[in-house]
């Protein structure tokens, strides 16, 4: 890793403050929040804390900017300046990235990979902005004329997580701005940083002012978000706890549209005709990449009893090489983001010990490593399907591998979840594939792979994993509303 830029080095200096109608302005209470380097614990950064005035001041000045200029922008108008974004991202890739591993702990090299990632999905949204259709609608009767507007919805609020920072905020920004809302983003309190850094570059890019504010914050300011009367839509990205919270606040507010997209146990299914060597390759990311906290993670392991010893001994092997090191290193896996993580993990590795068999791992991170938040890869082995760490999400690098035998059976164990996010089967029998994938409750089922995605491909989740789906066509219904317009000739 080459050495911290100075432009890295000069934001990291900057004093808090949020972003509102494209100016810097302070907060009103000036309370602050310490934003942590999870490597080393130590502080990097402070965040503004957005009290009441500050939500509604942000309200304000989005709804004042959709009246008087957004909702009637040229959409090929707003497809330049969302491509405008997406170059300014990829020019500025150095300092978000750094910005990035250090306020996450991420690893660098993915780091980057998030950054360029977060580009093309602006440039993949920038292209729906002017196809944005409604339809007309025969009624049979010469006399009556209907069609369709797919409207914007105003002004959006999007709350995001601290474990794909920059990413979770495009992938909401992205289809809000297509659509042409005003929206307010909340960044997660521990991994503020880059969504305040991409603040100058909407700026830069050209959007109007009101169009996009960044406000700071932690869980007080995303209720005050969901429970303001004034906000038409919440887009939601964090655990299934919060994301109740959200839809019972819209319930008590003002009825704004909310999409969720929560927490998961997803089911990773290995079949003893599986390419094995592809397997072996997948399974580690599968089980551990971003240190465990992705919403996808296959964290419940499901492998034939044929091939459990084999399968089970590769991942310990290759989970045992995994190296650990602050994110600058760029080593396979960084910190945890937080303290709070950290002992959350460590207690559900602690009840894990208890319900199941230790197989790898278990411990933090001792001696150079210990001022930083690292817990070792750890698998266990229950069959017990409702144990506590086959049933709740952990968000680390904790994993569960069980066998089974046939079909029917690990059908049932894969939906025995209250979750619903995301799926894997590997097989070469191609029709026990499709029909695993047709019967299964997940909103993603990958076959011989895991983690694939892009930003034309609906994502989000069944039963407790959420409501909506983001990415694709599927998101702009999301961020639109759609009117139905009667004419009698
Ligand atoms: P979280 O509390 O759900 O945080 C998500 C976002 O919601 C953050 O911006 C958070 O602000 C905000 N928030 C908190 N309370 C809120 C409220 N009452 N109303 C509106 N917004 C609110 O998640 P977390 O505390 O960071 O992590 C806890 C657990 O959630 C993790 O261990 C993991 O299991 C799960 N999680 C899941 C995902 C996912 O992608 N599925 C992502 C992150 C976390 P603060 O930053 O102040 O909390
Ligand atoms: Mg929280």
């Amino acid at each position: 890793m080459k050495k911290l830029s100075k432009i890295t080095l000069d934001f990291l200096n900057r004093s808090p403050k949020l972003f509102i109608g494209n100016e810097w302005v302070d907060s009103f209470s000036s309370e602050t929040i310490p934003s942590v380097n999870p490597a080393n614990g130590e502080e990097i950064f402070r965040i503004a804390e957005a009290n009441d005035q500050d939500v509604d001041h942000a309200v304000d000045a989005a709804r004042k900017a959709f009246h008087k200029t957004v909702r009637d922008m040229n959409p090929s108008k707003r497809a330049l300046k969302i491509q405008r974004l997406a170059d300014l991202i990829e020019d500025h890739l150095e300092p978000l990235s750094q910005l990035e591993c250090l306020d996450n702990g991420k690893p660098i090299s993915r780091a980057v990979a998030d950054v360029k990632a977060a580009a093309a999905h602006l440039r993949y949204f920038a292209g729906w902005s002017d196809k944005i259709e409604g339809s007309s609608i025969p009624v049979h009767s010469p006399n009556i004329m209907v069609y369709t507007r797919r409207e914007p919805v105003g002004v959006a609020a999007l709350i995001v997580p601290w474990n794909f920072p920059l990413v979770m905020a495009i992938w909401k920004m992205a289809p809000a701005l297509a659509c042409g809302n005003c929206c307010i983003l909340k960044p997660a309190e521990q991994t503020s940083v880059t969504a305040l850094y991409l603040a100058n570059l909407i700026k830069e890019a050209g959007f109007p002012s009101g169009m996009v504010q960044v406000l700071t914050g932690g869980g007080k300011t995303g209720a005050l978000l969901s429970h303001h009367m004034d906000i038409d839509k919440i887009g939601f990205t964090g655990s299934t706890e919060v994301g109740k919270k959200v839809l019972e606040a819209s319930s008590k507010s003002n009825l704004k549209k909310v999409s969720l997209e929560l927490g998961g146990k997803s089911p990773n299914i290995i079949f003893d005709d599986a390419d094995m060597d592809r397997v072996h390759q997948s399974l580690v990311w599968a089980s551990f990449y971003n240190s465990g906290q992705e919403c996808t993670l296959g964290s419940r392991v499901y492998v034939h009893k044929k091939n459990f010893a084999e399968v089970v001994d590769k991942l310990v092997q290759k989970a045992s090489e995994l190296s650990m090191d602050s994110g600058l290193l760029n080593p396979d896996l960084g910190p945890l983001v937080s303290k709070e993580q950290v002992d959350r993990v460590m207690g559900y590795i602690d009840s894990g010990k208890n319900e199941a068999e230790l197989i790898l791992g278990g411990q933090r991170k001792e001696g150079d490593l210990s001022g930083g938040y690292f817990v070792e890869p750890t698998i266990f082995s229950t069959s017990n399907h409702n144990a506590k760490i086959v049933r709740e999400e952990i968000f680390g690098p904790v994993v569960n591998v069980t066998s089974f035998e046939d079909e029917e059976e690990i059908i049932a164990y894969a939906n025995n979840s209250r979750y619903g996010l995301a799926s894997a089967i590997w097989t070469k029998d191609i029709s026990r594939a499709h029909r695993f994938a047709h019967r299964i409750e997940a909103g993603v089922v990958w076959i011989n792979s895991y983690d694939l995605f892009h930003p034309a491909v609906p994502f989000g989740g069944f039963k407790e994993s959420g409501i909506g789906r983001e990415m694709g066509k599927s998101a702009l219904e999301l961020y639109t509303r759609e009117k139905a317009i009667w004419t009698q000739l």
